[in-house]
């Protein structure tokens, strides 16, 4: 990135705001992605950047996915994140976050916290002592506490609708599914595949964790470069991104490649040479969407509700057949129809937005 604005510009972002202390040394970003459909919402990232561009830079294109993610999976937020630049391991929390929390708080709720890569929900209860703007937060505080499992509800939705696409059923039952990392999401997709009857063939670098699913469901488990060769109807990736590159792309043995891993196209080619193959492919932001739509429920209506939450994420079945019938409308693949469908979302929204309520802003 050579010029702030320009990227801005390029990319239409709102504003950007930049946070220090020199007493805490404490150095931060906000960035605000698009708030037409509402105040700008995602995590904050902890980090080591190589240099101040750098974490600007991240916590643009980090905004920017967050306001396609929501607008895709049906969420009234905007696109906003935060970075704070920083050894992740520091151990100094409590007057990072609050600093963080007193820079949100000026912005008066246009801006919207949560959890992040290098941040815990410990984090967000110091957040929390100066703000109110902070969405990901333990039960015990009025949040959601462990999103992962509807992480992965959602991802088992998502891989119905491609099932139904594929097979004209979405039925998971004996379909053979090669998972990819077994941590907090993907061993509770391992879990929800099981209660399906798939048939799972698994893999993670931490072998502790393969042997317990094995001894817990009875699947077979192959070595982490073996993967992507397991003759199955679906790989779920679900552990690191860029997984879908050059080299991995000719061993896939699958029909399907639907799993919560963020960014799994290491490059957006990858996303056209898989359809070209033939695949189909579930954007990685429509499923992985799950935590946030249930975390983000209670911004809504003010309490957290398991079964209004599950139900909303349940819709990521239906958001991604809207993602396959907008490619098969538009000729395009699955990677590009997914922005359309959020791109069209945020349109059509601000037509309806310039009817002003009497009460509400
Ligand atoms: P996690 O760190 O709990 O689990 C990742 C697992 O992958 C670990 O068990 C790790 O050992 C394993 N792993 C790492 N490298 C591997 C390799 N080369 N081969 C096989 N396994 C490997 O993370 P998580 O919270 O379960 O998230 C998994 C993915 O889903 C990430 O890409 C994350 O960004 C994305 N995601 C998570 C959530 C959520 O709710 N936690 C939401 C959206 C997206």
């Amino acid at each position: 990135m050579e010029s702030i604005l320009g990227y801005m510009e390029q990319y239409d972002y709102e504003n950007i705001f930049i946070c220090q202390d020199k007493a805490l040394n404490f150095k931060a970003i906000i960035a605000l992605h698009d708030t037409t459909l509402g105040p700008a919402t995602g995590g904050c990232r902890m980090w080591q950047y190589e240099n101040e561009m750098d974490a600007i830079e991240d916590a643009l294109r980090l905004a920017r996915g967050m306001t396609y993610k929501y607008a895709a999976a049906g969420v009234n937020l905007g696109g906003g994140k935060a970075v704070i630049i920083g050894d992740p391991k520091r151990t100094d929390r409590e007057p990072v976050f609050r600093a963080l929390g007193k820079f949100i708080n000026r912005l008066g709720g246009t801006y919207i916290t949560g959890e992040d890569v290098g941040t815990t929900l410990r984090d967000m209860e110091y957040i929390r002592m100066e703000t109110e703007y902070v969405v990901t937060l333990p039960t015990y505080l009025g949040g959601a506490g462990d999103i992962a499992p509807m992480t992965a509800f959602g991802t088992i939705r998502a891989m119905e609708a491609c099932c139904k696409r594929v097979y004209g059923s979405d039925s998971l039952e004996g379909k053979r599914v090669a998972v990819q990392g077994l941590g907090a999401v993907g061993h509770n997709v391992v879990g929800q595949l099981h209660e399906r009857g798939a048939v799972m063939v698994i893999t993670d670098i931490d072998t502790e964790k393969v042997d317990a699913m094995v001894a817990k469901y009875g699947t077979d488990k192959v070595n982490p470069e073996a993967i992507y060769e397991v003759d199955c109807e679906v790989f779920c990736p679900c552990a690191l991104g860029a997984i879908i590159n050059d080299d991995t792309l000719g061993r896939l043995r699958c029909k399907i490649i639907c799993g919560c891993a963020n960014n799994q196209l290491k490059e957006e080619r990858h996303g056209d040479l898989l359809e070209e193959k033939g695949l189909v492919y579930a954007p990685d932001y429509i499923t992985n969407a799950g935590g946030t739509i249930y975390d983000t429920d209670r911004l809504e209506v003010g309490t957290v509700s398991h079964e209004r939450g599950k139900e909303k994420v349940s819709r990521i079945y239906q958001n991604m057949q809207r993602v396959f019938d907008i490619a098969d409308r538009d000729k395009i693949p699955a990677y590009l129809a997914a922005d359309r469908m959020a791109e069209e979302r945020i349109r059509e929204i601000a037509k309806v937005k310039k009817y002003r309520d009497v009460l509400r802003p």
